[in-house]
């Protein structure tokens, strides 16, 4: 058994001493076997969640309703799954009912490819159920049984397909990549946020060219917000090298670039996919950025405008494109900047209203503004004295 499991073992053959099975399944299983890092570890048992908590003393209730209970071990919480089957599936996303069984082969069948439905015993053994050792051998996303019938269940299935061809760099059988390109418009069904979490995961991923061009092929962008139609720009996409895209920040960023979209249709278009207004204000800051980066032309005030995350992200878009200068180069004119943000200019709006007699309103927002600025460029240097003097004379000009 790898290291890794080592700390959990305790947890599965307490589970087991109590009369359940317990197996580790899914993605730590599989990325443990590709000799990938991995961040969590995920168990199943036969054991319903009261048993388990009756086994355990400490225990979170994550997700009871679908079987999901975290135990607490040694400052290590462990998601325990209850065996589980589905049925429903009305409406092509995520099934009316779930139904706890007491056999791991149930439970395995739901999954959605044989190389996330692999599952590892506190002993070391692997039960493999479709081969999936194989399609992992092989480097193959391959449906659990029949595609369409997999596709119908639950649509979401497709995008997983493609991130996971970028993630793990694998290629998508044949009869499962069919199975996409029929089914595609299903995707219209999901909800958007669980494909914002598939798709930035795909820009993230190992061989985001790979996900993207079967994610391009299969036609599933066309059921995405604000994608259908984009063919070409996104195609321009493939050609980019340098992929190491860290975060969602980034990933919208270039997402909004290569569609060409100035801060006004990027908010419109983040806001389809339903991000985050933090996330929309981050990658705002980014563009400009992004476009100083490109033309060469990056202002001390870009700069500041943007703070320092923003500047890092767009650096690394950039990277994509060919437009970037060296991180280090970039952060040095970032620290050098006189201030890095409204806080540390040397007179705040109190101060102003005090020793200058201006009144709050529209006439010191703009003091402060146009201080900042002379600031930031260098025209200034930022002390009390000479900023009061120059808010005297902004006052007097009105
Ligand atoms: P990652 O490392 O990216 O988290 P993962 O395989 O752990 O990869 P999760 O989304 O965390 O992916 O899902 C955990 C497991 O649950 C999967 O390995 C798979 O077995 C199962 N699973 C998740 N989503 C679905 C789905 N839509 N249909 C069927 N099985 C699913
Ligand atoms: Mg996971």
């Amino acid at each position: 058994l790898p290291p890794i499991f080592e700390p959990a073992r305790p947890v599965l053959q307490k589970i087991e001493d109590a009369g359940f099975e317990a197996y580790f399944v899914g993605g730590c299983v599989r990325d443990t076997i590709l000799g990938d890092s991995i961040h969590d570890i995920d168990i199943a048992t036969s054991a319903y969640p009261s048993e388990i908590k009756a086994i355990f003393n400490r225990t979170v209730d994550t997700g009871i309703e679908h079987g999901t209970v975290m135990i607490l071990d040694h400052g290590t919480g462990y998601e325990t799954t209850t065996f589980r089957t589905e049925s429903g599936y009305q409406d092509f996303r995520r099934p009316d009912k779930v139904t706890f069984v007491r056999s791991l082969s149930e439970d395995l069948k739901r999954r959605d490819f044989t190389i996330n439905a692999l599952a590892l015993k506190e002993n070391g053994e692997v039960i493999d159920l479709f081969n999936g050792l194989d399609d992992l051998k092989h480097h193959l996303i391959k449906a659990v049984g029949d595609p369409n019938e997999r596709f119908h269940e639950d649509a979401l299935r497709m995008m997983r397909a493609v991130r996971f061809a970028s993630k793990l760099d694998f290629v998508i059988a044949t009869e499962t990549l069919a199975g996409i390109k029929q089914n595609a418009a299903l995707l219209e069904k999901i909800a958007v946020e669980r494909i914002r979490v598939e798709f930035e995961k795909l820009l993230m991923g190992q061989n985001p060219v790979a996900g993207l061009n079967e994610f391009l092929r299969t036609g599933l962008y066309q059921y995405c917000p604000g994608l259908a139609g984009k063919q070409t720009e996104l195609s321009g996409l493939l050609l980019l090298n340098n992929w190491q895209l860290r975060n969602a920040e980034q990933v919208w960023a270039v997402i909004v670039t290569q569609l060409g979209f100035d801060s006004r249709e990027a908010s419109k278009f983040l806001r389809s996919w339903k991000t985050s207004n933090e996330l929309i204000t981050n990658v705002k800051k980014m563009i400009p950025v992004i476009q100083g980066l490109k033309s060469k032309k990056l202002s001390p005030l870009t700069f500041f405008t943007a703070g320092r995350n923003a500047v890092q992200d767009a650096n690394q878009v950039a990277k994509l494109y060919g437009w970037a200068i060296p991180d280090e180069q970039l952060m040095k004119q970032y620290n050098s900047l006189p201030i890095k943000s409204g806080k540390e200019l040397a007179v705040n709006g109190g101060v102003l209203i005090n020793d200058t007699g201006v009144k709050p309103g529209p006439l010191l927002g703009k003091i402060i503004k146009k201080l900042t600025v002379q600031v930031v460029n260098g025209e200034l240097p930022n002390d009390r004295e000479t900023l009061i003097n120059e808010a005297e004379k902004i006052k007097k000009e009105g």
